[in-house]
């Protein structure tokens, strides 16, 4: 049993986790592959093999350590990872929202942390991609689908988070470049990563004043604050970015003036769906773990699988996890065919699967009673990666606000 101590790893975190994947391979509700074509059955499996052999084994270490596991990173690149919906004539893997859906949920059954950074990572590179020119579509996009360069996205403030608009980092030109000043904080992969995407202002107050450039690391004028410590995501940095008298050449601004916020916005549709698909992942394993406890922690003289109440809630997780894919992936879907409901469904599918998920991996933990507060037990660094999920790229107070917007201006 996992109370007694696994008799073949001596390493009960790794033993809960290799034995989730042998689960995997049992509860078919759960594989999450109904409805995939071959193709998508296909690089799912490619994921889930990746997350088991190449991240679940590290990712306790890499959150008790605090390591950015570069070469990890690099390997999954070497998948099609670092930029999966890029496309293919600049490195990417030309792959759709809703393929791009189903590795992250793959891939975050193996580490929510490292996952949800590569995410980020896959959003700047979509940016670059989709609102650069050819010139900077080359330079920039084949180093970051090869992950041989990481990138960051640069939008919140000390001032300005979920009024995003109001943010004042201000970029004023001078000849045939910008001078940058102000600061971002919070920002995922900040200092370690090389290609900044920064959302500033270069005219009036509003959004139609914001454009967005592009910093390279090295950039005189660029540097960062202290590394934040946080309850979850440690396998990622975050630090503050902060810009003095920061020279960016004109011609790293992506698109024209006055489009940065546009961009940004445009960038956090794909990026929710990939943020609420790491979610997915988490709950996905947590449900195996919890489904594995129960069936080998024996009270009252019977294994915790016997219990009703636990049986019920087991089945309520389980539903809200396959609501939540479904809403997820018809979001993917919809952003895919750019149809006219995309935002509001990128919102809803945010809002609704990182809260459900985030319940469904803390009640897998109160299923492992004490052991669920231990960190030899994955569940709880699950609990701990994902509760930032409803904070982050727009809180879920923020994700009401648009789909009620929406409602209420639709004629
Ligand atoms: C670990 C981590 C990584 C991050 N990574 C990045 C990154 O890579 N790039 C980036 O740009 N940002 C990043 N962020 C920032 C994140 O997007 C912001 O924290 C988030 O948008 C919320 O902004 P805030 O923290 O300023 O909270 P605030 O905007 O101050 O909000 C505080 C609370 O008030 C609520 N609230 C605010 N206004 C309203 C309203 N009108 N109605 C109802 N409720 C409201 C909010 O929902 C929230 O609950 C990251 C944050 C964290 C914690």
């Amino acid at each position: 049993s996992l109370q007694a101590g696994c008799p073949v790893f001596s390493d009960r975190h790794l033993c809960t986790l290799l034995s989730l994947y042998v689960l995997c391979a049992l509860c078919s509700l759960l594989t999450a592959a109904h409805g995939l074509t071959d193709e998508q059955k296909e690089f799912q499996k490619v994921a889930f093999d990746f997350a088991a052999n190449e991240m679940a084994p590290h990712m306790a270490e890499w959150d008790q350590k605090e390591i950015f596991p570069v070469e990890t990173m690099r390997k999954a690149a070497q998948l099609g990872f670092g930029g999966i919906y890029v496309q293919p004539d600049v490195g990417g893997s030309g792959l759709s929202r809703l393929d791009t859906s189903v590795i992250f949920e793959a891939l975050s059954t193996g580490c929510v942390s490292t996952t949800a950074y590569i995410s980020i990572h896959n959003m700047c590179a979509w940016m670059i991609d989709t609102f650069g020119n050819n010139e900077q579509r080359e330079k920039f996009c084949p180093d970051l689908c090869s992950m041989e360069k990481f990138a960051s996205y640069c939008l919140t403030e000390p001032g300005s988070g979920s009024d995003a608009a109001s943010l004042l980092t201000s970029a004023q030109r001078k000849g045939d470049h910008y001078i940058l000043n102000g600061s971002k904080a919070f920002i995922s992969g900040g200092g370690d990563t090389d290609v900044y995407v920064v959302m500033c202002r270069t005219g009036s107050k509003g959004p139609k004043g914001i454009s967005c450039v592009v910093v390279e690391k090295g950039t005189p004028g660029l540097s960062f604050g202290k590394k934040e410590q946080k309850v979850g995501w440690n396998s990622q940095p975050t630090r503050a970015v902060i810009f003095e008298d920061c020279a960016v050449p004109v011609t790293n601004r992506l698109g024209e003036e006055g489009q940065g916020f546009s961009i940004a916005m445009k960038g956090l549709n794909g990026g929710r769906i990939n943020i609420a698909s790491c979610s997915l992942g988490a709950a996905h394993a947590c449900v195996q773990l919890a489904r594995d406890h129960l069936l080998v922690r024996k009270q009252f003289g019977e294994t915790l699988s016997n219990n009703q109440f636990l049986q019920f809630k087991l089945a309520e997780m389980a539903t809200k996890l396959v609501a939540s894919r479904l809403l997820v992936r018809e979001a993917a879907t919809a952003l895919q065919e750019n149809r006219s409901d995309a935002v509001s469904l990128c919102s809803m599918a945010k809002l609704f699967a990182t809260d459900e998920c985030f319940n469904i991996c803390n009640q897998a933990l109160q299923m492992h009673g004490g052991y669920g507060y231990l960190k030899d037990y994955a569940v709880q660094q699950f609990v701990r990666d994902i509760r930032v999920h409803q904070i982050l790229e727009g809180t879920n107070e923020v994700m009401r606000m648009i789909i009620s917007r929406n409602l209420l201006t639709e004629s």
